[in-house]
């Protein structure tokens, strides 16, 4: 049959042979088995030491899917062989294609955790007709394995930053390298404590640590003392992303609070206005952009407050730290005076951060600028999409799977 001919091709492995392969029928759904005979003399592997000895018995057959042929399940079928292993004992045997006691392939399961990297892991499940569970499985294999063998090799900048876990007020600490060449997620902890950057650092190793020569983070201060403790050498960089989001936050309250007021008095000016408000300008469509000028006619707190915000973008494209900090002292003298406390307030915070914000321009062109913001962006539609499986350790792995960059082992043939 030729499905053993491509099999022998793609994926054959040493002491074992393809026997029959069988199109069968099992509760009305088409199933091709392949089944997989032993060499002959070959000699069992102990799957405590993965040294060979001498077979014992010979334990009922086993199935083991492996991928899919034009919507046709595969399976390998195998009576595993029980070794009397000197050191060990008797144990099962060790088989290359599968790994302990998994019933899918190792082969069918790195083509689940591929299809799970560019489409939701239910999506993966309906396409392959197989359960959340293995997709699931799956990812968490890909992810172990890369774990254990990324490199750390050369990390010179990093970003910390914290998103919500759900809904309410739990966080994550995620870290990820912005060098210039490559971006990824290293890290990712629970809650966004002194303790969650702690193990960030412990996990990195000191000698790594001492070789950092940018971090970027929000004024949190649990944040910045940890820095300062662990990687004092490194320019400590408050991005614009952070910094940014402060202001829209800042803009958010007084909206929603005018609005209110407003309302009150029977005046609608401010309703629907809050992605007009938050979404940058060049974002906005035609439409967007005619109501958010009619807006800016009008005399209130939110639009001074607005364009207060939009005027603070100067800051980001200062060359030198001596005119931004000029600058910087000008915006917040006015914010100040503006009479809006949110504004204030984010004023007041710039000012006691006034020489971190300063070294966004010390680290020009050494760092990612834009990488925090995307990364917080995707991983915010991952951990969303993660909001179904709620756990921890689900969550951890998806984002890891979908930021982690993570290597994979070579194969012989692609499936996907
Ligand atoms: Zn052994």
């Amino acid at each position: 049959m030729l499905v053993k001919t491509i099999l022998n091709r793609i994926h054959k492995h040493r002491g074992f042979v393809y026997g029959a392969i069988r199109l069968i029928e099992v509760l009305e759904e088409l199933l091709v088995e392949a089944e997989i005979r032993p060499r002959s003399h070959s000699r069992p592997t102990c799957s405590g030491c993965g040294r060979q000895g001498p077979g014992y018995d010979m334990l009922g057959p086993r199935r083991f899917e492996f991928v899919p042929i034009w919507g046709i399940r595969v399976f390998f079928v195998y009576a595993m062989r029980r070794v009397d292993c000197v050191r060990c004992g008797v144990t099962v045997e060790r088989v290359p294609w599968a790994d302990g006691k998994s019933r899918l392939t190792t082969t069918y399961a790195w083509f689940l955790a591929r299809w799970a990297k560019r489409m939701s892991w239910k999506e993966v499940a309906d396409a392959f007709r197989t359960s959340w569970e293995n997709v699931f499985r799956s990812v968490e294999m890909a992810v172990k394995w890369g774990r254990e063998h990324m490199s750390l090799d050369g990390i010179t900048a990093i970003g910390v930053d914290e998103i919500a876990r759900q809904r309410g007020h739990r966080y994550l600490t995620l870290v990820y390298q912005i060098d210039e060449g490559r971006k990824r997620l290293l890290w990712i902890g629970p809650e966004r404590t002194k303790s969650s950057l702690l193990a960030f650092f412990a996990w990195f190793g000191k000698e790594r640590s001492s070789e950092l020569r940018f971090i970027c983070s929000d004024m949190w201060e649990n944040y910045l003392a940890v820095v300062a403790a662990k990687a004092s050498q490194a320019i400590h960089v408050l991005d614009r992303f952070h910094i940014m989001s402060h202001m829209s936050k800042a803009i958010d309250e007084v909206r929603a609070q005018e609005a209110r007021s407003l309302k009150a008095k029977g005046l609608a000016i401010l309703t629907h206005t809050r992605w007009l408000l938050l979404k940058r300008p060049e974002h906005l469509t035609d439409k967007q952009d005619v109501r958010l000028v009619e807006l800016l006619q009008h005399n209130l707190r939110t639009v001074r407050a607005y364009l207060l915000k939009e005027h603070f973008q100067v800051f980001w494209f200062y060359l030198s730290p001596y005119w931004a900090g000029r600058f910087l002292d000008r915006w917040c003298t006015k914010a100040m005076r503006s009479r809006i406390e949110p504004m204030k307030k984010v004023a007041r915070m710039l000012r006691g951060h006034r020489s971190l914000l300063l070294n966004w321009f010390r680290a020009r062109g050494r760092i990612s600028a834009v990488a925090v913001e995307g990364f917080n962006n995707k991983a915010r539609v991952i951990t969303k999409r993660a909001f179904g499986f709620r756990t921890y350790p689900a969550i951890e792995i998806a984002l890891y799977h979908g930021l982690g960059d993570l290597p994979e082992p070579e194969f012989t043939h692609r499936f996907c």
